[in-house]
């Protein structure tokens, strides 16, 4: 029987704990044989980590599963799925203006490559209003008034680590 791959593709521009908590609950139903967690490239949105750094902190936020691949792509997301022999796209539903869009994407992947699925997941309610932007805007507007304690509440602590470094430069964290 052929492996079941799926893909998770976003920017991860950083990882929150809405990605980890969507990672970790679909992990659990245990539907595929490999997830691959795929970096994509956001056309809308300049980069604020590079490559090398959200797949460091994504590598360190799944260490502990081991069906799981961090990797890269451009282009479009159907090309990337069909090259990596996946039948399935998961994305994560946040709020009812995220329908309009993923549906959108969903029905033109399905033409481009007909056998493959978006499978949808719900955010969990506690992180349904969480983003990287809204993280990033947290870190440049206020964090150093930010216990590490209320900022694990949004992100893993290697994105707390990485987000002080790189926004609270003189902070001594790095
Ligand atoms: P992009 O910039 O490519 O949209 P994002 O990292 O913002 O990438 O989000 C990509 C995917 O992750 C989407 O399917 C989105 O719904 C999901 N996602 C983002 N934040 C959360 C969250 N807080 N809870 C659940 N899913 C999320």
């Amino acid at each position: 029987m052929s492996r079941k791959i799926a893909i998770f593709p976003a920017s991860f521009d950083p990882v929150t704990n809405g990605h980890v908590d969507l990672i970790d609950r679909i992990s659990r139903l245990a539907l595929f044989d490999e997830i691959v967690i795929a970096i994509g490239i956001n056309l809308s949105k300049p980069p604020r980590f590079t490559f090398e750094e959200r797949k460091e902190m994504l590598e360190t936020v799944t260490a502990n599963y081991n069906h799981i691949t961090i990797e890269q792509y451009s282009g479009l997301t159907a090309h990337y799925a069909l090259e990596r022999g996946a039948c399935t796209v998961i994305r994560g539903l946040r709020e009812m203006s995220d329908f309009e869009d993923e549906f959108q994407m969903a029905r033109m992947n399905h033409q481009i490559a007909p056998g493959v699925d978006t499978l949808f997941m719900m955010a969990s309610a506690k992180y349904a209003y969480l983003s990287s932007t809204l993280v990033v805007e947290i870190f440049q507007m206020g964090s150093t008034k930010m216990s590490d304690e209320k900022l694990l509440e949004i992100v893993p602590p290697v994105v707390v680590k990485m987000l002080r470094k790189k926004f609270e430069p003189s902070s001594g964290n790095g």
